[in-house]
């Protein structure tokens, strides 16, 4: 089935699901609800669900709203969806993702060294640490290969 039950509706603001999306845990959301519940917190972890408290690793969007992507409002949600799922989503990201969240991560990082009301994680720190890194030693990799051949 792709999308919330029918008689089911948003617990973060009690209405029709606007592009819905479904949680890790099987809730659904608003896509903009469930984003606004995780920029509530820290940018840097990912967000409890509002419902079970389960760690929200992967946020995925019904077909119907995919398809609906010329609308730029919901193709504005979904790219934030895919963003979050990035940073969250556990898998290993392949060097070309890394080199484009890098310039998000380190905005937000600004952001958060900034604003003395936030809290920055050492999670986070460590994050862009090791994508630097592995750029790097992708580089130095490469450096190898050369000199080798
Ligand atoms: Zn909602
Ligand atoms: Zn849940």
């Amino acid at each position: 089935m792709d999308g919330p039950a029918e008689n089911d509706f948003c617990s973060v603001c009690h209405g029709n699901f606007n592009v819905p999306c479904q949680a890790n845990c099987s809730h659904w959301f608003c896509g903009n609800c469930i984003l606004l519940v995780w920029r509530h917190g820290s940018t840097f972890q990912p967000c409890k669900c509002p419902l079970c408290r389960r760690q929200i690793t992967l946020l995925v969007p019904t077909q119907a709203s995919v398809s609906d992507r010329h609308n730029p409002s919901v193709a504005n949600t979904l790219q934030q969806l895919e963003t979050y799922n990035r940073l969250f989503g556990g898998r290993t990201n392949g060097l070309i993702q890394r080199m484009q969240d890098l310039p998000f991560l380190l905005r937000r990082l600004l952001r958060e060294l900034v604003d003395p009301q936030r809290s920055l994680p050492l999670v986070i720190r460590a994050r862009v640490y090791i994508t630097v890194k592995s750029l790097r030693n992708h580089a130095s990799n490469f450096g190898s290969i050369l000199y080798l051949s």
